[in-house]
């Protein structure tokens, strides 16, 4: 065919690779060397992680000029939210897993799975350098390199000590399923320690104090899930325990679940008070020893507390495989990894990178946005009419949709209240009182480091979605780009930028009761909610097997209890 179509060859070469064989033709007519290529190779995705980010990706992509090469130390997917019923047993651990071997099955796409960690990103050669997990933990030195056409970081991030003495050592985590099973084990553990003869009341209380570190969604529901346990089951199990059991939950910040509701983080913080789950408001932790916790108040006194079990639970970090590979390409001093609007990682062309290990860039954003204003501003005067005001928004929206959210919220106040008044506006030529230089600097402040998006499994699973999208159609955009309007350059952008829907957040809060924060603002806190919670992660199950093992468990649960054996 190669022949037929480029009559002038007089030589071929027939390149095999795995991926399906590849075809290099010379041509030497005319003394030039023209080099074609043909055949059929499939371009190689290295997806790293098996998270949400990456599940997502590889449910989602369908096109099967791709072949995909996942590699990740979990062999399986977690479902996460439900890992704090995982340390209490209200859902087994086997429950929320599905292996990723399942999910990768598929009709169109050559997948296949490495269980090994990448140590070291290399975008020059297009090589991950990788480690198999068997290596890791018997400490051979198991290593291999693996090449890439186009790179997909989901590798997430690791729970964050802020480098705070003892932490490491002495606190349980809540990240991992075998953090939630070792959580399990050691809470019954506790219980069975503090029945043993001999013990001083005052080390049986010690024993049975339970401290939790992070007042977010996660320490929250871990501290309500544990609460209830302890209420429902161990009490009957361990009736001496029932004045010894103390549950405590430490918040360096004024309230818990700052991040929903207010009206949620009243309820929350009422009810845990209501329930005995002592709240240490102000609380910022400074050390950890192998039997108590130092925590720093606001009025700056240091209190020590006496502990039996921690639950670390203060945020995110990040890994040390994304710092190494921030460092290469001059993201040194980011906490996440930079991509713009279509996920590419900064100045790496065929690199993309999703969910908790990345971050929307937003200043380039920003600097655009300035740009559009100033250019509304025909006069020159400084200040713009409502109608120009609403067309740069407009021209914004069709270009940086996801910026429109930005400018409607709270930190933007002064814009938010100018939309309001636009959309309002009678067609009178008012002026807005928009002093576009005052309002550029306050854009140019804009930390390159705001995350617009929460790290949340449903943001990385919308762009593991919104990625696999762009790579099924990544032929047909080449040719006809559908994006916005460049602004530096001619033409469209080849995909139109992610855009995050929020479908709404919940924090169970024990006691069969949960806070919803849904779309518009809709607050609804309560048992209803609790239902709306069950059937909502029924749903989000990612196969059907999960799906009648985790409902189930809340069925066994409802009728049997909690299982209390220390395995
Ligand atoms: P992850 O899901 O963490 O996946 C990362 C993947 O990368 C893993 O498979 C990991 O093994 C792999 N990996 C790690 N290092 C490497 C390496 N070097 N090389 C290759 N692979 C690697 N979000 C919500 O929206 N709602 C909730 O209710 C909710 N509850 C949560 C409860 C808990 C206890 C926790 C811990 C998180 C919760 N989250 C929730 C947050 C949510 O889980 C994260 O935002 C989400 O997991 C991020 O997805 P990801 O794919 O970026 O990372």
């Amino acid at each position: 065919k190669a022949f037929q179509d480029y009559p002038s060859l007089s030589r071929i070469i027939v390149v095999s690779t795995i991926s399906g064989g590849g075809l290099i033709a010379y041509s030497e007519a005319n003394g030039t060397n023209a080099v074609v290529e043909t055949g059929t190779r499939k371009k190689k995705v290295v997806l790293l992680g098996t998270g949400w980010a990456g599940t997502s990706f590889l449910k989602n992509l369908n096109n099967s000029q791709y072949e995909v090469q996942i590699i990740s130390p979990r062999n399986y997917f977690a479902f996460t939210p439900l890992l704090p019923s995982v340390t209490c047993g209200t859902v087994e651990a086997r429950s929320v897993v599905e292996p990723i071997r399942n999910i990768g099955r598929k009709k169109n796409v050559d997948t296949s799975y490495l269980e090994a960690e990448c140590f070291k990103i290399d975008p020059a050669s297009k090589k991950v350098f990788c480690r198999s997990k068997q290596g890791v933990s018997s400490g051979k030195k198991e290593e291999f390199s693996v090449d890439y056409d186009y790179l997909v970081i989901a590798t997430g991030a690791q729970s964050n000590t802020f480098n705070i003495p003892g932490v490491e050592e002495n606190c349980h985590f809540l990240k991992e399923v075998e953090d939630a099973q070792g959580i399990r084990k050691k809470v019954i553990d506790s219980f069975e320690k503090a029945s043993l003869p001999e013990l001083s009341e005052e080390e049986r209380k010690r024993i049975l104090h339970f401290v939790v570190v992070g007042g977010g969604p996660t320490g929250v529901e871990f501290a309500a899930e544990l609460h209830d346990f302890v209420r429902e089951d161990l009490v009957t199990l361990y009736p001496k325990a029932k004045d010894l059991v103390r549950i405590t939950l430490l918040e360096a910040a004024d309230h818990i679940l700052t991040m929903f509701d207010k009206r949620i983080t009243e309820f929350a913080e009422e009810k845990f008070s209501r329930d005995g789950i002592d709240v240490k408001l102000g609380s910022m932790v400074t050390k950890v020893n192998e039997k108590d916790i130092s925590a720093k108040t606001k009025g700056g006194g240091v209190s020590s507390i006496p502990y039996g079990m921690i639950v670390w639970s203060t945020g995110i970090g990040t890994r040390p495989v994304i710092k190494d590979f921030m460092k290469q390409i001059g993201q040194g001093n980011r906490r996440a990894l930079a991509t713009d609007e279509w996920l590419r990682v900064e100045g790496c062309d065929n690199i993309y990178a999703l969910g908790d290990c990345a971050t929307i860039n937003q200043r380039k954003v920003m600097e655009d946005v300035s740009a559009i204003f100033s250019k509304a501003d025909k006069d020159n005067s400084g200040t713009l009419t409502l109608k120009e005001f609403q067309e740069a928004m407009d021209d914004i929206c069709v270009r940086y949709p996801q910026v429109e959210l930005y400018l409607k919220s709270k930190r933007m106040r002064g814009i938010a209240d100018l939309l309001k008044e636009a959309e309002a506006d009678d067609g009178s030529k008012k002026n807005v009182e928009l002093k576009i230089e005052e309002f550029k600097s306050a854009l140019s402040q804009v930390d390159s480091e705001v995350k617009f998006l929460p790290a949340t499994a449903q943001v990385a699973a919308q762009q593991g979605t919104y990625l696999a999208k762009c790579f099924d159609r990544m032929e047909e955009c080449e040719k006809n780009p559908e994006g916005p309007i460049r602004m530096r350059g001619e033409g469209r952008h080849r995909f139109r930028p992610f855009r995050y829907r929020h479908l709404g957040s919940f924090a169970p809060l024990g006691g069969e009761q949960t806070a919803a924060e849904l779309p518009g603002d809709w607050v609804s806190i309560g048992h209803s909610s609790q239902w709306l919670w069950y059937s909502v992660y029924a749903s989000k199950q990612v196969s059907w097997r999960t799906r009648v093992l985790v409902v189930s468990d809340w069925m066994r649960r409802f009728i049997f209890g909690r299982d209390s054996s220390s395995i």
